[in-house]
């Protein structure tokens, strides 16, 4: 196969790299750098198999050659990072999934969404089914991503009725692991980093907000397999082992052996009070579900923290 990966030095796009790498496929990875790093992919800069492209995906894209599969991976996905990158979220969420989805067309290659637990908003069902439509505030801070990817979600859509493009949809929840950046301002890289470094760990709010947290090795198995699969409707990729920030802080001070103390911060507007995937569709459709536990998951995410200084 030879891919297209947009975003491809971000957190996700980079391990996406690998992994296809590693399966002897060709790659072209295609990213502007504003939230990815092209230390994420200097390590596959020297295989003939893959070629970087450093392109914003809201403008017109072109690539030589055959494309079996575009990964339109590329968004700012931090919290910290979409509010800092407002515009740019709005336009690769519309304008590099519209181009990602042309190109897909003209090369009769497969199509892949990276698309987001945020189309859910601030849910009212838990855990989410795909079939949940969501409670999201259109105007508030989070909705320039949140809704950014709902469009996505409607132009895919569209792309697979009216031009038959292979296009799949993959929703995915809070993932963590090696190379999230440290200032990212995602929870796991922000406790484990001030851990680290004996600096408090900030919960916002009450920390009785959960999230369900996946580990990337799982991720990338389910993305590939969703690739394989013949299923065009959206699949809910993630972890469903739910817990509050609260006891997310408390498994990082045990793990790190840190004797940094726990304070609060104000709790962002808008901030999602639970979040837990369904993954009934993954399991029947994909035959997949996560194998790797939240402590040994974050074990790992410690000691590459701890490996330098990254991000
Ligand atoms: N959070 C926190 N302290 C931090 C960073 C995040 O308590 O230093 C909380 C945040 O308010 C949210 C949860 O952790 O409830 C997950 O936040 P993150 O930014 O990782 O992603 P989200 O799931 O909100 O998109």
């Amino acid at each position: 196969m030879r891919v297209l990966i947009t975003g491809g030095a971000g957190f996700l796009g980079s391990h996406l790299c690998d992994y296809f790498i590693e399966r002897g496929d060709e790659v072209v990875c295609m990213d502007n750098l504003i939230t990815g790093s092209a230390k994420n992919i200097s390590h596959l800069l020297e295989n003939p198999n893959f070629e970087y492209v450093e392109q914003d995906v809201t403008r017109y894209i072109k690539v030589d050659g055959d494309l079996d599969a575009v990964l339109h991976f590329a968004s700012p996905a931090s919290p910290v990072d979409y509010l800092k990158y407002p515009i740019q979220t709005l336009k690769v969420g519309a304008l590099g999934t519209h181009n990602t989805l042309g190109l897909a067309k003209s090369k009769e290659a497969k199509f892949l969404l990276a698309s987001t637990s945020e189309v859910y908003g601030d849910p009212t069902v838990s855990p989410q089914p795909e079939s949940y439509w969501g409670n999201v505030n259109p105007v508030g801070p989070r909705g320039v991503y949140d809704e950014a990817k709902r469009f996505a979600e409607a132009i895919t859509m569209a792309y697979y009725q009216e031009h038959s493009v292979d296009t799949r949809i993959a929703r995915i929840f809070n993932t963590y692991g090696p190379r999230m950046r440290r200032g990212d301002g995602r929870v796991i890289p922000n406790f484990i980093s001030q851990a680290l470094g004996n600096k408090a760990l900030t919960v916002y709010g009450d920390g009785k907000q959960s999230r369900s947290f996946c580990y990337i090795s799982d991720l990338v198995e389910g993305i590939y397999k969703l690739l394989k699969s013949n299923y065009h409707n959206p699949v809910n990729l993630g972890n469903p082992n739910e817990m509050t920030i609260l006891e997310l802080a408390e498994k990082v001070l045990k793990l790190t052996g840190s004797k940094s103390k726990i304070i609060h911060k104000p709790l962002p507007v808008d901030d999602p009070r639970r979040r837990r995937p369904d993954i009934s569709i993954a399991r029947s459709e994909l035959g997949w579900e996560p194998k790797v536990g939240i402590e040994e998951g974050l074990k790992l995410t410690i000691n590459w923290f701890r490996e330098g200084e990254h991000g």
